[in-house]
């Protein structure tokens, strides 16, 4: 298999981010890259570097707020329409670029339980990795053993997960900028029928909560939820404070909170990234008035944005 490259002379006529992230938004860039496995991405990395452009690595752009100008770079796309996925006992061996729900499907399928935290999540797995990503208190890096990791110049390190650094929504990867090429993850043995109906509850429940992300453009929670400020007290979720603080009745251009979910922002018609960052900045400020409370990004901006941004 080879990778695919759509690629232009200028920024300006280049391939649009929009058509590869999930909130629908983002403008051209240089060059945009696609690599299903760890050996393209590899190749693709050293091809860049042997003519000195600079690139940023996207997933399934489904935790990203990309300018409405566009970045002047070139994109590699880690991204796989097919799992490549394998079991070794009551591990997984599964390449960065399979689609989250896609592996938490195969481990359901195989009898293995762990992963159902992830089901119903849009990206690939190398995206949840690096934002440890998850839902009902569980998240992937539970889950990692080690991780392949590539840098810049394409040499390839095995790292354990005690070097991740994994917490809430977060891990040292964005710090380093390695990319995650292919993980090893350890599961343990389930009942089959058993996790089959979780996952379908699972389904139901994001559905019931969550938009549409296939017809309805958004990026899941804008805001993650509030740490705890001692052990005692559970994670409060972002979206309590912004239901209680009248976020839903904001509106930026195109862009709103979700009828459903206070914390979730979607773009309609003719919405543009600065709408929806203008109308993040009125959330936050919304929330910080009544409560005193900082809210802190999930989704991620790319592209140049003012230094001011939430
Ligand atoms: C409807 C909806 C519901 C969602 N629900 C949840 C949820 O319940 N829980 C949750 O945690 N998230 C949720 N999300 C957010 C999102 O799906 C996850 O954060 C996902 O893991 C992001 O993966 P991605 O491949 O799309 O990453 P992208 O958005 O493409 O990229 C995000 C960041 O990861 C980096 N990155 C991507 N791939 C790699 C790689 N291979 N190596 C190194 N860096 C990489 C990018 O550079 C970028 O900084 C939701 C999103 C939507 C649209």
């Amino acid at each position: 298999m080879t990778s695919r490259t759509d690629s232009r002379s200028s920024p300006a006529n280049g391939p649009r981010l929009s058509l590869y992230t999930t909130f629908r938004l983002g403008g051209p860039c240089r060059g945009l890259t696609t690599c299903v496995n760890a050996t393209e991405l590899r190749r693709a990395i050293r091809a860049f570097g042997e003519v000195g452009e600079d690139f940023v690595l996207i997933g399934g752009g489904s935790n990203l707020l990309v300018n409405d100008a566009g970045i002047d770079r070139q994109v590699i796309r880690y991204f796989s329409e097919r799992p490549m996925v394998a079991r070794q006992g009551n591990e997984i061996i599964v390449q960065a670029s399979t689609r989250l729900d896609d592996l938490a499907n195969y481990a359901v399928q195989q009898g293995l339980d762990g992963l159902l935290c992830c089901t119903g999540i849009p990206g690939t797995v190398g995206g949840a990795i690096v934002g440890n990503a998850g839902a009902f208190g569980e998240q992937i890096g539970d889950r990692v053993i080690s991780i392949t990791a590539l840098d810049r110049n394409a040499t390839e390190r095995e790292l354990p997960a005690d070097e991740l650094g994994f917490g809430y929504r977060q891990s040292r990867l964005s710090d380093t900028g390695a990319m995650v090429a292919a993980a090893r993850l350890r599961l343990r043995q389930g009942d089959r029928t058993r996790l089959r109906a979780r996952r379908q509850e699972i389904l139901a429940l994001r559905a019931a909560k969550h938009p549409d992300w296939q017809r309805i453009p958004t990026a899941g929670s804008f805001f993650k939820n509030i740490e705890p400020t001692s052990s005692a007290e559970r994670r409060q979720a972002a979206g309590w404070f912004l239901e209680q603080a009248g976020a839903k009745n904001l509106r930026v251009g195109g862009a709103r909170p979700y009828e459903k979910h206070a914390n979730i922002i979607i773009a309609e018609r003719g919405c543009t990234a600065a709408d929806v960052l203008e109308l993040s900045r009125q959330m936050a400020a919304l929330v910080h008035e009544e409560f005193g409370i900082e809210l802190h990004r999930e989704v991620r901006l790319l592209g140049d944005w003012p230094a001011n941004a939430v």
